[in-house]
């Protein structure tokens, strides 16, 4: 996958902004932030959306998810809630076909999304 944006990230041939991290997964700062809180949650292994994350059946969708909410602790957005978001597919906006979540919080979120 030499040519995936967040695999070059998680090789740290491309540098970004990293606020978590474990053995499986990887946090970092979104490059255009759409809330005072926004950070990506990726596995370390490619996968290309959520639905191949759910098939991996390995516990790795679980360790993302617990990543999303440890990013929520750090960035003191947990107590009053924020938002985890898997844009799945090009009619979801999905732009970069690595999985990653986003977590988004620090202001008040609207619903439904856009
Ligand atoms: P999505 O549209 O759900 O695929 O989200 C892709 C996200 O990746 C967008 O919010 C982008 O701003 C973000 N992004 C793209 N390139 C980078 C980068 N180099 N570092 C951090 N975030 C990025
Ligand atoms: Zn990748």
């Amino acid at each position: 996958m030499n040519d995936c944006l967040f695999c070059k990230i998680v090789a740290k041939e491309f540098p970004a902004e990293i606020v978590y991290e474990t053995g499986r997964t990887l946090a970092f700062r979104d490059i255009k932030p759409q809330a005072p809180t926004h950070v990506l949650v990726i596995p370390k292994a490619h996968h290309a959306d959520a639905a191949a994350l759910a098939q991996a059946d390995d516990g790795l969708a679980d360790e993302v998810l617990k990543s999303a909410h440890e990013v929520a602790v750090i960035d003191g957005v947990a107590e009053e809630g924020y938002r985890i978001v898997f844009n799945t597919g090009p009619a979801a906006g999905q732009t970069v076909f690595h999985v990653h979540a986003h977590v988004l919080g620090g202001r008040d979120l609207t619903w439904p999304p856009g």
